[in-house]
């Protein structure tokens, strides 16, 4: 049997490969009728979405991924069941994709002054909503430089290689406060990859303080005992298990649309959470002026 629920998910609206009415074509003939499309910085992809999953009767939730660092680190919140199109919730996202923007640039600029000819108006063409490394990796290739996409992180754009600029740098708890600015649910994405499970405990206080209220136990490859461990942290930290594919489209990520068992336990909790917020005055939320990079 197919399971009938992704709550994690990207289309070209970021780095996937499909836009919003193929992904979720597939994800209809794949047995999905509960998708939550998870761009990352993006909500662009969601009005051309919620049209197809209307013709096809997917329940769509509208979603966001947004990367937020510490230090080296890395932590990736979700967001569900957002009032995404409160004009606040769209200036703070405006502000995220114009510094992807200015370091797309950037990392082009790097790469020109190395003698790697790639132009970076192909970089934006590549990148139909928020512009990514995956983008500029792509430009790479098809320029002839590397022969593939990790070769590109590898060689040149990966976190230690000689073109990399690091991105605007957004807090965990921010990402947090910015979803639930749009009365969105945020969930903290795949625990085991980032932050890791030997940092994991340090970071969930603080983020449930912050008003995180979900955990993302079912993900992908995670094996049943990862599973189990994740889900008797949020329990231990009162958090909902969350789950999905991460599905960006074949040959990125292992796990294919629908391939993941989650049970409807999580959506049934998010749901009863989210209409508790629906239609309230969220907490509003600014996000501190980006520091431009030299
Ligand atoms: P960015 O947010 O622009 O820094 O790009 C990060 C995205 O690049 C991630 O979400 C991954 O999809 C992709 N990525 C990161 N590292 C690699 C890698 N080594 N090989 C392929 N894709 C990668
Ligand atoms: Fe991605
Ligand atoms: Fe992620
Ligand atoms: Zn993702």
């Amino acid at each position: 049997m197919a399971n009938y629920i992704d709550l994690h998910t990207h289309s070209t609206a970021s780095d996937g490969l499909y836009p919003p009415t193929e992904l979720l074509q597939r994800a209809h003939e794949a047995g999905v009728h509960i998708l939550a499309l998870t761009d990352h910085d993006s909500t662009e992809g969601l009005a051309e979405a919620k049209e197809a999953a209307e013709h096809l009767h997917v329940d769509l939730i509208p979603g966001i991924e947004l990367n937020s660092d510490v230090g080296e680190r890395e932590i990736h919140v979700l967001g569900y069941f957002l009032e995404y199109q409160r004009p606040e919730f769209q200036a703070m996202l405006k502000v995220l994709r114009d510094a992807r923007v200015r370091r797309g640039e950037r990392m082009v600029e790097l790469l020109n002054e190395q003698g790697i000819h790639i132009r970076w108006e192909r970089v934006r063409e590549l990148a139909q909503g928020s512009v990514g490394r995956p983008h500029v990796a792509k430009a790479l290739m098809e320029a002839g430089y590397v022969s593939s996409i990790g070769e590109a992180f590898d060689k040149y754009i990966g976190k230690h290689s000689p073109a990399y600029v690091p991105r605007y740098k957004l807090t965990p708890e921010d990402a947090v406060h910015l979803i639930n600015s749009a009365n969105g649910l945020a969930a903290m994405a795949h625990p085991i990859t980032l932050p890791g499970l030997d940092e994991l405990r340090g970071w969930l206080p603080g983020l449930r303080a912050a008003g995180m209220v979900g955990l993302e136990t079912y993900y992908g490859q995670y094996t049943e005992q990862e599973v189990e461990e994740l889900h008797a942290l949020a329990d231990e930290y009162g958090l909902i298990p969350t789950g999905g594919t991460d599905y960006h489209g074949p040959g990125i990520h292992p796990t294919p649309l629908g391939g993941r068992y989650v049970p409807a336990e999580s959506i049934e909790r998010l749901r009863t959470e989210a209409a508790k917020r629906r239609g309230t005055n969220p907490p509003q939320f600014k996000l501190p002026a980006p520091v431009e990079e030299s």
